[in-house]
């Protein structure tokens, strides 16, 4: 355990729009084996439990997604205490129902990434000389189910009817899809497309954190819609008009998760049986 070791139990990987007006925020920079995360995290306190913040593109909003450096962000969060992430995201909707405005919380992931490592246990050495075994995680059901229900009530306690369910198909980007994929990811019966969602989900789940996905529709995607196609600039606009809410919503989450030492989800026993030849931290 580090000293950091429990300066938050919970964390949120989003932008500062979550947590720049709380009235005491603590900056905390932290290295890990990866390389440095996107940001500093931004510890603060929500209904009364610590919160790690970590803006994911970082707090300029450099990294496109396909740079983010996924495994430093969880390693991160995980070594100032955290063990339970929320993973607000902006994504498409694959399907005319789901309009701009939708809150959906997903129960599937496809990955459709190219080029992003997702795993933590690669058997490949790491600066410190320490080596990873190769582990094989169940990743059945990506999403923690603790997680998803807290994120649904708290939605339904703002008046905000959140879709129970769904899958995400995440996508390399930073391009968005053309028409004809867009159209193959909606005939597959998928809902929402989006480009952060993985590796996040589960690298949370390689060291046993509960992760949560709550899905913001910004725009349909292009297959769904009949227009020019999804522009930067719509997407800006439909996440700004909805950020307060969804921080109001993630705040209750926040609220609802249970105490830290009392998870009994299988997220936290997902490396049970196995030796990953490191110690987590
Ligand atoms: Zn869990």
């Amino acid at each position: 355990m580090t000293e950091a070791a429990a300066l938050a139990e919970i964390g949120v990987i989003g932008g500062s729009g979550f947590y720049s007006f709380l009235d005491d925020v603590t900056e905390v920079a932290v290295e890990t084996p990866y390389g440095p995360p996107s940001d500093s995290l931004f510890v603060g306190e929500v209904a009364g439990r610590r919160v790690a913040f970590l803006p994911r593109h970082g707090r300029k909003h450099h990294l496109p997604p396909h740079r983010i450096n996924y495994r430093a962000n969880l390693w991160a969060l995980r070594s100032v205490g955290v063990r339970q992430v929320l993973g607000p995201c902006a994504v498409g909707g694959l399907r005319p129902e789901y309009g701009p405005g939708t809150l959906l919380v997903p129960d599937q992931l496809v990955d459709r990434t190219k080029a992003r490592t997702q795993t933590y246990y690669d058997g490949e050495q790491l600066p410190d000389g320490r080596t990873p075994n190769v582990v094989h995680t169940t990743f059945a059901d990506p999403y923690c189910p603790v997680g998803r229900s807290a994120a649904l009530a708290a939605a339904r306690g703002r008046d905000w009817e959140a879709v129970d369910g769904g899958t995400l198909v995440v996508i390399e980007g930073p391009r968005f899809s053309t028409r004809a994929e867009s159209k193959w990811h909606a005939a597959q019966g998928w809902s929402v497309v989006g480009m952060t969602g993985h590796p996040e989900a589960v690298l949370a789940r390689e060291l046993e954190l509960c992760y949560t996905s709550l899905t913001l529709v910004t725009d349909l995607d292009a297959g769904a819609e009949t227009g020019e196609g999804v522009s930067h600039q719509e997407v800006l606009e439909v996440f700004a008009a909805n950020v307060d809410r969804m921080r109001e919503v993630l705040f209750d989450v926040v609220s609802g998760l249970p105490a830290a030492g009392e998870r009994d989800c299988l997220c936290a026993g997902a490396l049970q049986g196995w030796d990953t030849g490191i110690e987590l931290p």
